[in-house]
């Protein structure tokens, strides 16, 4: 039975695991201590409470991913309202509204002032299909205008979507995502996000999977260089060790891009990956009771930010977690100035419809900022992704930063994990 040794537990490398199990022995090497990688659950010793390291949203849409999810079993650990329907708040403006697509591909939802988003123009849906026609060198701040569908919906749509600030971010990357999602209306467009944590929806299930099917998963295992002969892969090392790679046996690398760059230009003449990232900062407020919300916040369980520093604000039971993009922004903020700032702005957002009043001062807090959270959706950015191929017969490469077509995501990394698999032939 063919090998197939996979580089990096992430959800790249866990999806092209659970892919091949059953028609090959695989072993994933996980350099940290568990596996997920940029998707993970901790326990979170000052806040004395388990936390992920950012909030994470999918869409119905995310087809990849939810295979992947009923693989491992794991579909109904995620949660979301079950509609397109997305809460938004205006702090500028201190206006509140839901936003309510229609099912189908045709936008009636547009027509409906009950629906759609508040101030809105018909004419700026035009802009949707003008992006969809973006050449590879343009960026998404050449086709917004200044109405009210850029500045409440595109905008945060895309800083969230591509992590990237939008006058340098690639209008082709947010066309793959709006071809996807709004293209096909509504029902590709019902949020999702897991009920428990990252780990428990994406992690622990597929590692359980794996195990069962007599995958073997080796956390703590770093592999530091690769051996090449005759244009294949022979071994992996690790530490003093190397591990052999029989001739049959194929080698799927899912590490991340720096890593990528340092083990594998030497074998790889002329090999390029991203080299330039985008962080995302998560703020997370433990509260001193379960957080209870009335009406629309109470049945989706998030509601969407416009006009000052918090992106995106989760309730997960005691604790309000909030997400902020495109964060290089902000590395001149020190944390308690962004922390203060970010628990007014949720006290304004949400305070008015939660059952208990917030306090004024801020909880106990917990800032996680990821520096590497996913490389700058940039067109030259873009351009630097490999392919899954190689030129070594055995070695495929999987993870959000190769040419999946889409930005930095979940669905992303899973496409990659699967056609890693595929071109390895398996
Ligand atoms: C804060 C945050 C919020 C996000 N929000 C969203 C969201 O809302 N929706 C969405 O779809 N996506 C989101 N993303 C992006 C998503 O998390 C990533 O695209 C995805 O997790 C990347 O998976 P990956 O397997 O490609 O890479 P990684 O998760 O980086 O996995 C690579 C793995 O390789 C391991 N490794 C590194 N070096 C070695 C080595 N030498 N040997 C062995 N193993 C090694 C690492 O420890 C890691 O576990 C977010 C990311 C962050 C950080």
């Amino acid at each position: 039975m063919t090998h197939v040794h996979i580089i990096g537990g992430g959800l790249a490398g866990l999806s092209a695991a659970v892919d091949v199990i059953g028609r090959a022995r695989v072993s994933v090497y996980e350099a940290g201590p568990a596996c997920g990688g940029r998707a993970r659950s901790y326990f979170d010793k000052a806040l004395g409470a388990r936390i992920d390291n950012g909030n994470h949203l999918l869409l119905s849409a995310n087809k990849s991913t939810f295979r992947y999810l009923g693989l491992i079993g794991a579909e109904k650990t995620l949660t979301g309202p079950g509609a397109p329907i997305f809460p938004w708040f205006d702090l500028k403006a201190n206006l509140g509204w839901t936003l309510s697509l229609s099912k189908g591909r045709v936008p009636f939802w547009a027509f409906s002032r009950r629906r759609r988003v508040p101030g809105m123009k018909l004419s700026e849906l035009a802009m949707l299909g003008r992006i969809l026609r973006a050449g590879p060198d343009q960026t998404v701040s050449e086709f917004l205008g200044d109405g009210m569908l850029t500045r409440r919906l595109l905008e945060p749509f895309a800083v969230s979507a591509l992590n990237t600030p939008l006058e340098s971010a690639s209008a082709t990357l947010l066309a793959a995502i709006i071809r996807e999602t709004l293209v096909l209306g509504g029902s590709a467009c019902r949020p999702w996000y897991p009920s428990e944590g990252l780990s428990e929806s994406f992690v622990d299930p597929a590692v359980a999977h794996l195990r069962r099917l007599q995958g073997e998963v080796h956390c703590g295992t770093r592999i530091s260089g690769l051996d090449v002969q005759g244009g294949r892969v022979t071994g992996l090392k690790n530490g003093s060790d190397t591990i052999a790679v029989g001739p049959e046996d194929k080698v799927v690398f899912a590490a991340p891009s720096p890593v990528a760059r340092s083990l594998l230009e030497a074998h790889l003449p002329g090999f390029s990956a991203p080299d330039a990232y985008e962080s995302i900062i998560n703020v997370h407020y433990r509260l001193s009771a379960p957080v209870k919300a009335r009406g629309m916040l109470a049945k989706v369980g998030f509601v969407g930010l416009v006009g000052g520093v918090a992106e995106w604000i989760y309730l997960k039971n005691d604790i309000l977690s909030v997400t902020v993009s495109a964060a290089n922004r902000y590395t001149t903020w020190d944390n308690d100035e962004l922390i203060a700032t970010i628990w007014s702005e949720i006290r304004q957002a949400v305070g008015p419809v939660l059952v208990e009043s917030l306090p004024q001062a801020v909880p106990p807090v917990r800032l996680v900022c990821e520096k590497r959270a996913t490389f700058a959706a940039t067109p030259a950015q873009d351009r630097l992704r490999p392919q899954a191929r190689t030129r070594l017969e055995n070695l495929a490469l999987a993870g959000d930063w190769t040419q999946t077509g889409f930005p930095s995501t979940i669905e992303g990394a899973i496409r990659s994990g699967t056609e890693a698999i595929k071109v390895l032939g398996l």
